[in-house]
């Protein structure tokens, strides 16, 4: 008798690390992806691995948002048309800023973020990955006393939930990262985080994934599926190949939402892209990984450079890549941080987050398709999320009960 098959639809991080998972127990996995390895949302990312931090919808922010909306320099910009997808999607949006449900999901995000980063560090350790991980945590920087005012509220916030957090003022601050300009009031450290190279992580395992037996097929797209009695039989592929599987799972990041919808599951979400810049490294460099809080650029130390990253822009799924936002990174940046203008931009990028509504992922097996299981909606998360999210999803498909509750996630609450 044959044993039973996976068949992965995406190369992102959740892809990858389900196939991982499910390898170490000695099952046959395919992965599909449509690009290439090295292209995607996972690997541009900017690597922060922040553990338990605060969901994208959380009270008070509905006004915030709407000042924001139409502003094509603010850090979330939707420029107008009629969508309605996009319209229901913001209302849902809005219904999920309240303090219960933002208390709700700190609760799991911060029991996920304990879990992933075990994972991370098993990981790491046992696969032997080298790319730039750092378990320094990371700094959330404030230039202005009301910004770090509310970060002290945030710290607060996750210390609840056990995080370590370490409040430091302006001085001690250049005492240990000098690349910090003198108006800077100070940053909260968060200890227990970790920052990588995010092309690398996704790189690398990919490559020990492929070691272990698993079947890595790059630019080879899902275009349709194969039905038989409720069930998915296999996957038509736009090189013209159909193969089967017994368990079909879409990590397939936003484009989640348009496979699921050829088998009548909704899956709503909208893509949050987001830019990237890598600069070579200026005359002093950040050795952690930082959230310029009041620009909301995070700024990674990254192959002996920078990555600058960024901003949100509910634009629908595509790749244009806006001028004016990528600019928003450098300049964003340059209020923070020494040198700035003494180093040079190696390349641009955007890629697309998965964002559900209401700030939770979406994990579980797929209503009216048996044998499918989803895995995505991470939004600005996904990379810390990756590995805990491809441990329960395996543990989901070899018949086990998850190791944490998902039922939260579950794809039939749309
Ligand atoms: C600028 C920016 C900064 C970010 N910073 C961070 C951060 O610091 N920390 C963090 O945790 N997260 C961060 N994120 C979010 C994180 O990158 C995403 O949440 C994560 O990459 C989602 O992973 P995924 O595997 O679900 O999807 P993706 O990475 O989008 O992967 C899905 C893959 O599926 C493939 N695919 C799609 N359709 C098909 C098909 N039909 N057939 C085959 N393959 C298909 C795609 O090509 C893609 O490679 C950031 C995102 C952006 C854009």
């Amino acid at each position: 008798m044959k044993e039973p098959s996976t068949l992965i639809v995406g190369a992102g991080v959740v892809g990858v690390c389900t196939a991982y998972y499910l390898a170490k127990r000695g099952h046959r996995v395919t992965i599909l992806e449509s690009g290439r390895l090295e292209e995607g949302a996972s690997k541009g990312n900017a690597g922060i691995i922040a553990l338990g931090h605060p969901p994208l919808p959380r009270p008070g922010l509905v006004w915030k948002t709407i000042k924001w909306m139409l502003n094509r320099g603010s850090p979330l910009y939707v420029p107008p048309r009629i969508d309605f997808g996009l319209i229901a999607w913001m209302w849902n949006f809005r219904n999920a800023c309240t303090d219960a449900h933002f208390r709700q999901c700190m609760r799991i995000l911060a029991e996920w973020g304990w879990a992933t980063g075990k994972c991370w560090d098993q990981i790491i350790d046992d696969e032997k990955i080298e790319c730039e991980y750092h378990r320094t945590g990371w700094l959330d920087v404030f230039r202005t006393e009301e910004g770090m005012k509310h970060g002290r509220l945030e710290a607060d916030l996750l210390g609840e939930h056990g995080f370590n957090v370490e409040m430091i003022g302006g001085d001690e601050l250049r005492r240990r990262e000098p690349a910090f300009r003198k108006e800077i009031v100070g940053a909260a450290h968060y200890t227990d985080s970790r920052f990588a190279n995010p092309g690398k992580f996704v790189g690398q395992l990919a490559d020990r994934v492929r070691r272990m037996g698993v079947q890595v097929h790059e630019q080879t797209k899902v275009i349709e599926f194969v039905r038989a009695n409720g069930r998915v039989g296999g996957v038509r592929t736009s090189n013209g190949r159909r193969i089967d599987a017994d368990t079909i799972v879409l990590a397939a990041g936003v484009w989640t939402m348009e496979l699921a919808g050829k088998l009548g599951v909704r899956v709503p979400m909208q893509a949050g892209k987001g830019y990237h810049v890598n600069i070579t490294a200026p005359p002093q460099c950040p050795s952690v990984a930082c959230v310029l809080n009041e620009t909301y650029v995070a700024v990674t130390p990254m192959a002996g450079g920078l990555r600058l990253a960024g901003t949100v822009e509910l634009s629908g799924i595509n790749h244009r890549l806006m001028q004016k936002r990528v600019d928003m990174l450098s300049a964003g940046a340059r209020q923070y941080l020494e040198g700035i203008d003494q180093t040079k931009i190696i390349n641009s990028w955007c890629g697309l987050r998965p964002c559900t509504a209401d700030g939770l992922p979406v994990i579980g097996w797929a209503p009216r398709a048996a044998n499918v299981f989803i895995a995505t909606g991470h939004a600005k998360y996904g990379f810390a999320y990756g590995p805990i999210t491809g441990q329960l999803a395996s543990e989901c498909i070899l018949g086990e009960r998850p190791s944490l509750d998902i039922s939260a996630m579950r794809v039939d609450r749309f």
